[in-house]
């Protein structure tokens, strides 16, 4: 295989220099190894004809039709010139469309001869098309049987004659000249799982013998794809934690416990236990903790990472908690100054609007020991800070703290602190293992008792007044209102107006309620003072963009209503709903839409209405999405761009792949055994071609 990684394309028989350079441009595909690994995004089973009056306009799939051209007319001028064939099949009729090398096409074809057409059907001007196909003659097609495969393609390269067809011919004539290519994974590995070995799945994925062989040889380079990123993580995580020492913390002392016995105001959940026991085995080791809490929003997760910084001041340790927004970091500092408030816990918060003299009072307390606990936001990384000894650091809401930020840490400590990362975003497991594969994750999984699940309701424009009559009962309740708009692009003028208007329509429905009023436009002082009008609850409305998405915690509010909830993805629809429902009080969220929406929008909203399982819901998202929309996921990003494999449905083969890594890597830590030194090879390529990502730490 590796010779191959050298044998530039236009070596290739049939390629030539000049449609190696659009193969290049085009498809990225430079050596025999490229095109090799350029498989098919689907397959045909060539023994079925269609008969043209059965094939649709929706048909995403390509087709094989066969018949006649009845005539042949060239239309338009210039560039817009095309070749015109009438195709028929006795059942129906469709044009059969060129743009490209007419001239050649029309003097190759003839009327009243039969022809098998392989192409994309389509609908143009209410007639059935298909533009450039494959056509073959009857003889040729019918010496084909079973499954070929259909190339990811560009227009461009169609409209150049390169075609699936091409591509079969050019893959053909590699693999013809080869034996075998040599097994790349460790020989036990494929043994342990069965696997199709290498040589076997290159051939069937081009060129399937079954159905079942197909299946078999997707697998395998799904597989090989995915062990690849498991095994670089896994090594990476592992040599970390040979070499990093971290800060040992044995004791559970008085901070922790008189915090346990006499200031928790209720007691932990289950999960929550689980996971304090979780990072305080951590904390013991000797070595640094990377730990990544996931909990849906409400689960208690700012009380774990308390109860993680007593730990640290027990030791003689101290610690900080840092949060994406002042708002955020402001809630946190007055909860948690509340909580500790008796047992002698100073704590201190430092933001962007800190003033002089209490940043000079806050510095002075970190240098010499007498501030125990540091609240902020990223202010805390750009502020010259020392500490006299921080060994543990949280982090809130991590995916909107870059990971340059996260690394900035270590600067501010000889050794580095012990980190904390806590989130909301309910990242699937199969997934957490791959982007998060260097942390290790807790998950808090439980609810505190007695909350409510919010009721969630899916309400068009046209039920309006009853949802407006529902908000003025809760208002008279005492309760407080979020009413959220979208707005994707703080700079569309549109959506502003849009925004402006709904709010000054709340204020006149509601007008013996003060309303706060919030959105990404503002100045952070016009925000701050807004959304602590609400947190107080001298506003009892509150209409904002999505800037309250994460954490902000008012427990009377009780009912949310979301417009034009089709706009936004599920996952941002869950956070958004974790503001309510915080209380004891049965809390609401009214998803508002149009009428007339998609298929698939409406599903997406109604899920919403049945489920408040946060996962269930980052699953549905990530199915329907794909990976790397899921809101930060991808800033850490995977090591690997992914070929065949895919990060939302692949996740048995994901799991299979740590296990084997974990296996391969507890027999071989640096892969060193003769045994695997093609997989080395093959694994340090891969990394070669990746993206530099060291910068995880
Ligand atoms: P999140 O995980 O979303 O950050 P918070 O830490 O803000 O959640 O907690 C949400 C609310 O639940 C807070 O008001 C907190 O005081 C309360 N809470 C946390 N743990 C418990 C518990 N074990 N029992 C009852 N209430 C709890
Ligand atoms: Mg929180």
């Amino acid at each position: 295989m590796n010779s191959l990684r050298k044998l530039d394309i236009k070596f290739v028989k049939g390629i030539g220099p000049q449609r190696a350079e659009l193969l290049t441009r085009q498809l990225d595909i430079r050596t025999a190894y490229d095109l090799l690994h350029h498989f098919p995004s689907s397959y045909v089973d060539r023994s079925t004809i269609y008969s043209i009056r059965d094939v649709g306009a929706d048909d995403v799939a390509h087709v094989q039709v066969r018949g006649r051209f009845v005539s042949f007319n060239v239309l338009g001028e210039g560039a817009k010139t095309r070749l015109v064939g009438l195709f028929t099949d006795g059942t129906a009729s469709m044009e059969v469309t060129w743009f490209k090398s007419i001239k050649q096409i029309r003097q190759s074809l003839r009327t009243g001869t039969d022809y098998v057409l392989f192409g994309k059907p389509g609908m143009f001007n209410g007639h059935r098309q298909m533009v450039h196909p494959e056509v073959d003659s009857f003889e040729v097609a019918a010496s084909r049987q079973g499954l070929q495969g259909v190339y990811p393609l560009t227009e461009t390269l169609r409209t150049r004659n390169i075609v699936s067809r091409q591509f079969r011919t050019w893959i053909q004539t590699l693999l013809d000249s080869r034996k075998v290519f040599a097994e790349t994974l460790p020989a036990a590995t494929v043994a342990a799982l069965h696997l199709m070995d290498l040589d076997r799945a290159i051939r069937e994925i081009h060129f399937p013998t079954s159905p079942v062989a197909l299946r078999q040889a997707r697998e395998r380079l799904k597989f090989e794809e995915l062990f690849y990123i498991q095994v670089d993580m896994l090594r990476r995580t592992r040599r970390r934690r040979m070499l990093s020492e971290g800060h040992r913390m044995p004791r559970v002392g008085r901070y922790f416990n008189s915090f346990y016995s006499t200031c928790l105001p209720f007691d932990l959940t289950g999960a929550q236990k689980r996971v304090i026991k979780e990072i305080k085995a951590d904390l013991n080791t000797g070595r640094q903790m990377n730990r990544l809490v996931q909990g849906d929003v409400g689960s208690g997760k700012t009380l774990v990472a308390l109860m993680a910084m007593l730990l640290a001041l027990d030791n003689g340790y101290q610690a900080c908690l840092m949060a994406p927004t002042e708002i955020l970091a402001g809630q946190h500092y007055e909860t948690i100054r509340e909580l500790v408030a008796p047992i002698g816990v100073n704590v201190r918060l430092l933001t962007g609007s800190t003033g002089t003299k209490q940043r000079r009072e806050i510095h002075a307390g970190l240098a010499d020991g007498s501030l125990h606990i540091l609240i902020g936001t990223h202010a805390v990384l750009e502020d010259p800070v020392q500490f006299n000894n921080l060994g543990l650091a949280v982090i809130d809401e991590q995916h909107r703290f870059g990971v340059a930020q996260r690394a900035r840490l270590w600067k501010k400590n000889d050794r580095p602190p012990h980190i904390l990362v806590m989130t909301a975003t309910p990242i699937p497991r199969t997934l957490a293992m791959t982007v998060y594969g260097d942390l290790d994750v807790s998950v808090i999984d439980e609810l505190p008792p007695g909350r409510k699940p919010v009721t969630t309701l899916l309400r068009y424009d046209e039920q309006r007044d009853d949802v407006y009559r529902g908000i003025g009962r809760q208002l008279r309740a005492g309760r407080q209102v979020y009413i959220v708009y979208p707005l994707i692009d703080e700079n569309d003028k549109l959506e502003l107006r849009s925004l402006t208007q709904g709010y000054e329509d709340i204020c006149e429905i509601f007008n013996n309620y003060r309303v706060a009023f919030v959105h990404g436009r503002q100045k952070t002082a016009e925000k701050d003072y807004q959304m602590q009008l609400f947190v107080s609850g001298e506003a009892r409305i509150l209409v904002a963009t999505t800037v309250i998405e994460v954490g902000v915690n008012v427990p009377n509010a009780t009912t949310m209503v979301i417009e034009n909830a089709e706009r936004f993805g599920l996952s941002q629809l869950h956070q958004l709903r974790g503001r309510v429902g915080r209380g004891a009080e049965q809390s609401f969220c009214i998803l508002m839409s149009k009428y007339k929406i998609a298929k698939e929008t409406r599903e997406r909203l109604q899920l919403m209405t049945s489920t408040t399982d946060g996962f269930v819901i980052a699953e549905a998202d990530m199915k329907m999405r794909g990976p790397g929309d899921i809101e930060g996921t991808m800033q850490s990003g995977i090591p690997f761009e992914l070929n065949i494999a895919n990060l939302a449905t692949d996740g048995q083969i994901i799991q299979q792949a740590r296990q084997a890594a974990e296996t391969l890597l507890d027999d071989d830590p640096e892969l060193e055994q003769p045994a695997n030194r093609a997989f080395r090879t093959a694994l340090s390529l891969a990394i070669e071609r990746s993206a530099d990502w060291s910068r995880i730490s």
